[in-house]
């Protein structure tokens, strides 16, 4: 079978760059080229160098409709609105796309959903293996403790990072208000500042702490009197998420058009 021919937008980007490392290591595929933002500096170097690797013989480019032309799937972890262009070309170019970019607004997202019903969009707010366990163990241990058991996520990010809380944590969030039954939109305290009073019962609380080159670590914290059960999962290099963006990447062509999460790729909704 010939290689699946991956594209990436933002290719210059943190995880763009290790993308283009972990895709030229895998086997079974290979990096159709890579697209940045018009007027970006690196237009025009070759993916290879700016990967710290041989030359590719492809160089960084600015039109991404002819990148997903030339791909049978684009992996996006740019800016939301770049992500909702990138939505588009997928369906007129029929491209699966992975995506992973975070801190997308309500209207973004169903904008996600409307694109996944004419392609095939693989969104995962992390790609690791790690946190997608994580996710299904979150679910299950709220689903087991009563709202006597707070619930508490901590994650901690790199200084450059734009969006609070992260899109993992918020993933988190779903999944242990999905274990207790309830809506996240209903129960979660995104930031306490001043005088916020007591906490409410049942609610879903987040902090956000930034600093350094923390690559992601996200607690999930069930606090009762006299006891406590802290479910961690610490990112120690970007390459995890790539690996797993990479993984998604290869499971998503020829699948239907449709909107399909990491649990699907890893099979742990099956
Ligand atoms: P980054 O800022 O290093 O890279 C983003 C790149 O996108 C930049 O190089 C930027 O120039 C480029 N870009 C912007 N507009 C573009 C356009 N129109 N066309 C092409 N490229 C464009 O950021 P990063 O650390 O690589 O993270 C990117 C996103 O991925 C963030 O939302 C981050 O939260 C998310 N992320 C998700 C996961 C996951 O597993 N889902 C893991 C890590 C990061």
């Amino acid at each position: 079978m010939s290689n699946v021919r991956i594209g990436i937008v933002g290719a210059a980007g943190r995880m763009g760059r290790t993308l283009i490392r972990e895709i030229s290591a895998a086997d079974g595929c290979a990096v159709s080229g890579g697209t940045e933002a018009s007027g970006h500096g690196d237009l025009g170097k070759d993916l290879g160098v700016l990967a710290g690797l041989e030359p590719l013989g492809l160089a960084l480019g600015d039109d991404s409709a002819a990148l997903f032309d030339a791909s049978d799937v684009v992996v996006d972890f740019t800016v939301p609105a770049a992500s909702m262009t990138h939505l588009k070309l997928a369906v007129e170019h029929q491209t699966a796309l992975v995506l992973g970019t975070t801190g997308l607004s309500a209207d973004e997202q169903k904008q996600v959903v409307t694109a996944s019903k004419k392609a095939t969009v693989v969104q995962a707010a992390n790609f690791s293996l790690g946190v997608n366990l994580l996710l299904g163990l979150s679910e299950q241990v709220s689903g087991l403790l009563n709202p006597d058991f707070d619930i508490e996520i901590v994650e901690m990010h790199h200084r450059h990072k734009v969006d609070a809380p992260s899109g993992t944590a918020l993933a988190l969030g779903e999944a242990a208000a999905r274990g207790r039954g309830v809506k996240l939109s209903d129960v979660a305290d995104r930031g306490r500042d001043g005088l916020p009073g007591a906490r409410k019962r049942g609610d879903i609380g987040f902090a956000a702490l930034r600093g350094g080159n923390v690559v992601g670590d996200h607690t999930v914290i069930f606090a009762a009197d006299n006891e406590r059960i802290e479910l961690t999962h610490k990112a120690g290099d970007r390459a995890i998420f790539a690996r797993g963006a990479v993984t998604a990447a290869q499971w998503s062509t020829g699948k239907p058009a449709g909107l399909y999460s990491m649990m699907d790729v890893l099979g742990f909704n099956a």
